[in-house]
């Protein structure tokens, strides 16, 4: 550390070249992040100082994270949903197999998962000493339901069916992983921290939510297509009881327990998450929902019409294509499989696609 402190001019200066060094917004199409939207920076602002890691200091921000909960329980067929936000999807993750294996009292606890799942799962499996057992996917990238009774045992603390894959966009059969889930009575988690806040407001989306008796708990991510500010995750769960076994004494706390994985928890983003959900309402995500699946087809159309074919029709907007060389400065992501992957998130607007294709037509011409 410095012995004197910089000027404000000068370290301002330094911190903003820093910024300069990043990838412009304009390039990015790897990402399941976006610009925040304006309202989520403002909301943001007004609450940087709070700590929801100790309520009852801050019980105006506390009852927002309610309403965040409540709002979000709603919209995915739950009203009366248990939940609070967490720092994102593998927070979420972590967490909700966390409660699968306090539930189930096995020893050597083990989960079924789609090959697809987030790399957030080795993460949990690994904290949690679970066994992870991978389901093969169908040829459209979608768990194969029929091979996962034949990994489930006595031991099988949850199953995790993922609502809009993080690498080709698309909803794996939630509905028939629910009956699985009800026939052997075991927690059923779905990661709907992309999908979550796209499907709600599609037209003929498939089902993924706790309108499904099975599904225990739910991840949803604001940070992503909600736009708000980071962190912003969001976990649910259908039973009170299922936060309960997670409880911990918290003495020198505004509040006796907690079970939240963070102890000193931001409400700025929560603020920020909640802030978009009220002022968009359910109209204005359907049109910035509708705006990024328009753009998605947009670019599979496109791209097509070069002769580079999409690797499957998403359910949301994540578009895949056979490998093709990308020229910079544009920021692409490549699957394990090696396809070409671009996120059509709201800062993607028409504009940038256009010029993505006109790049890539200038390749191929
Ligand atoms: N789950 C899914 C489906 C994701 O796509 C991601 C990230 O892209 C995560 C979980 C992890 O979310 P985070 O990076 O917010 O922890």
């Amino acid at each position: 550390m410095r012995e004197k402190g910089r000027s404000i001019d000068d370290l301002f200066s330094f911190l903003s070249a820093k910024r300069q060094e990043d990838v412009s917004h304009e390039y990015i199409l790897s990402s399941m992040c976006t610009i925040p939207h304006p309202v989520a920076s403002r909301a943001h602002s007004l609450f940087l100082e709070t700590n929801l890691g100790d309520p009852g200091l801050f019980p105006g921000t506390a009852s927002l994270e309610s309403l965040l909960i409540e709002r979000l329980g709603t919209l995915l067929s739950l009203p009366a949903a248990y939940g609070y936000a967490t720092s994102g999807g593998t927070e979420s993750n972590i967490q909700a197999l966390r409660i699968a294996k306090r539930l189930s009292g096995s020893r050597t606890p083990n989960v079924v998962v789609p090959r697809s799942v987030h790399f957030s799962f080795q993460k949990a499996c690994d904290i949690l000493d679970l066994e992870m057992r991978t389901v093969p996917l169908d040829r459209e990238f979608r768990m194969d339901t029929d091979r996962v009774p034949e990994l489930i045992d006595r031991n099988t603390c949850a199953l995790v069916g993922v609502a809009g894959t993080t690498e080709y966009g698309v909803v794996d059969p939630i509905r028939e992983l629910s009956s699985i889930a009800a026939d052997f009575g075991i927690f059923l988690h779905v990661d709907a921290a992309f999908g979550g806040m796209v499907l709600p407001f599609l037209d003929d989306a498939p089902p993924f939510d706790f309108s499904l008796p099975g599904v225990s708990s739910i991840a949803v991510d604001p940070h992503k297509m909600g736009m708000s500010t980071i962190p912003a995750g969001v976990l649910l769960i259908r039973e009170k009881d299922a936060f309960s076994s997670l409880a911990v004494d918290t003495p020198y706390l505004s509040v006796r327990q907690e079970f939240t994985l963070s102890g000193t928890r931001p409400g700025g983003p929560v603020a920020g998450a909640l802030a978009v959900l009220e002022y968009l309402g359910k109209e204005g995500m359907r049109d910035i929902v509708a705006g990024c699946m328009k753009n998605t087809w947009r670019l599979i159309d496109g791209m097509e019409a070069f002769g580079i074919p999409r690797i499957v029709t998403p359910d949301v907007n994540v578009a895949t294509f056979a490998k093709t060389n990308v020229p910079a400065p544009w920021r692409v992501s490549w699957t394990r499989e090696g396809h070409l992957r671009i996120v059509c998130m709201p800062h993607v607007h028409a504009g940038i696609i256009e010029s993505f294709l006109k790049d890539i037509g200038d390749i191929h011409a």
